[in-house]
């Protein structure tokens, strides 16, 4: 069996990013990471460089539990990468937190890595027979080892040999003594965005960081392209051949920030068009439409302006919790949305309600959702979703169940909308979604609705 559906300690997701020169560049990786935590909550990590020597500091948790005071100031230097981390908890949990940082024969180097490799398995097992031992059970680990046994004398060279032996999605941040590289691979899965923040070069994973800091955002990093700052200036190379660009639609729908400007368009602007064009293809009279906060906000409005039907904001969500909460015994699993969600039965009592949320996974949320809706005294809850149905995992670097967990995989519409207990369900349809997407002349990786994987897990 492939050992990405038995090993899900290999599925990631994460935010990264990197400034090079300025004087408080742990600081601002701090605060750019603080804007990205939305990407990963579990870990996080800093290097930072002072031209002769790297520092680490590292955590379990938010970013806020990880860096206090003490430990921001021991990351001295003037350049800095960081890193944010969702995964599943496992052994070794810390070690696979990111920054890695090794010594290689060229000195030290430190990586933060944002995507999955889907070589990895048999890299791996091959690097291990020919001797290397690894410290984490961590994807990007490879990378290091690849660049570390490269015959090529030169860094950029040694980098380029790793990387044409990776498949798979990789936005990477490099730094050491001399240099902060980024690359982001070729068909482009995860994004990665150049900016400069007082005349020092900045790498983020959204510009939500570079907003933070009042950072300006220059431009994305093209789909294979490398840019190697040093003291000497930036260059920006590609040495890949180029192959179809395949960004993650998901980062539009769910995973980046609304206020986030990425793979060309404002990522509100996208999910609230999704949200007209859901209206076009799944209308329903009701008398309010409800978002299922915050992700479902941006497409419920559109959706609303649409049909012309009153927005209200019918659930509460309390900010305050994280995931790990509804991580243990399924006793107290049970709570999690109502830890998460409150709605409120002023607004609902003896409504028609269209719901709103950008996608059902496992179908659990959501048939927790319609069940407290009724409970406050909603007449009807029509359920939209404002994209097609998840029928595949996600093998780049978006956190998503393995396929049989994945309620769309196996169930009709009909059937689904049983199982959550709403009056009716719809979904928008693939179509729609590429029309939405359209206008923004990019090409995207649309495998975990249509099944047409770009590139497959090797084993
Ligand atoms: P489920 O109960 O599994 O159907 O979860 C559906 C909810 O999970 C929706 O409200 C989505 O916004 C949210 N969601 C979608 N993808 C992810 C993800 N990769 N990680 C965490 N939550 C997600």
């Amino acid at each position: 069996m492939n050992p990405y559906f038995i090993n899900p300690k290999l599925k990631e997701e994460c935010g990264i990013f990197g400034i090079f020169k300025h004087p408080e560049a742990a600081n601002l990786t701090y605060l750019g990471l603080y804007a990205l935590q939305h990407r990963g909550q579990e870990g996080a990590g800093i290097v930072s460089s002072d031209g002769s020597r790297l520092r680490i500091e590292k955590g379990l948790g938010l970013v806020n539990d990880v860096f206090k005071e003490e430990n921001l100031c021991r990351l001295t230097g003037d350049c800095a990468i960081g890193h944010v981390r969702y995964s599943t908890f496992g052994d070794d949990v810390l070690k696979n937190v990111q920054p890695f940082l090794v010594n290689i024969a060229q000195g030290w180097l430190a990586i933060a890595h944002n995507g999955n490799l889907t070589n990895a398995v048999r890299l791996r097992r091959t690097l291990e027979q020919s001797g290397s031992i690894f410290q984490t059970t961590s994807d990007t680990e490879i990378i290091l080892h690849l660049i570390a046994r490269s015959q090529k004398k030169e860094f950029s060279d040694r980098l380029i040999d790793a990387l044409k032996q990776v498949k798979g999605a990789f936005s990477l941040l490099f730094l050491s003594e001399k240099f902060l590289i980024a690359v982001r691979d070729s068909y482009g899965f995860r994004p990665l965005l150049l900016g400069e923040f007082g005349g020092s070069v900045v790498f983020a994973s959204e510009t939500a960081a570079f907003d933070l800091m009042g950072a300006k955002f220059i431009r994305e990093l093209d789909p294979g392209e490398i840019v190697i700052v040093t003291d000497s200036g930036m260059k920006s190379i590609k040495p890949f051949p180029p192959s179809e660009t395949k960004q993650c639609i998901f980062e539009h729908i769910y995973f980046a920030r609304p206020d986030s400007f990425v793979f060309g368009a404002n990522v509100y602007e996208v999910r609230h068009a999704l949200g007209r064009q859901l209206a076009k293809e799944k209308p329903v009279s009701a008398d309010i439409v409800v978002p299922v906060p915050d992700s479902g906000v941006p497409a419920a409005i559109g959706y609303a302006e649409e049909l012309k039907i009153p927005f209200q904001m019918g659930i509460i969500r309390n900010h305050y919790i994280g995931r790990t909460f509804i991580e243990p015994e399924q006793a107290i699993r049970n709570f999690g949305v109502k830890i998460k969600l409150n709605p409120i039965r002023a607004v609902l009592e003896g409504k028609s309600v269209a719901l709103v949320d950008d996608s059902i996974i496992r179908g659990t949320t959501s048939q927790k959702i319609v069940h407290l809706l009724r409970q406050n005294g909603a007449k009807e809850v029509h359920l939209r979703i404002s994209a097609p149905p998840t029928t595949g995992p996600c093998f780049y670097g978006i956190d998503t169940p393995t396929k049989s967990e994945l309620i769309a995989s196996s169930k009709s519409v009909q059937d689904i909308c049983a199982f959550i207990g709403a009056d009716s369900l719809g979904y928008l349809s693939l179509e729609g979604l590429l029309d939405v997407e359209q206008k923004n002349k990019h090409n995207f990786c649309t495998a975990c609705f249509d099944d047409r994987y770009p590139l497959l897990p090797e084993d």
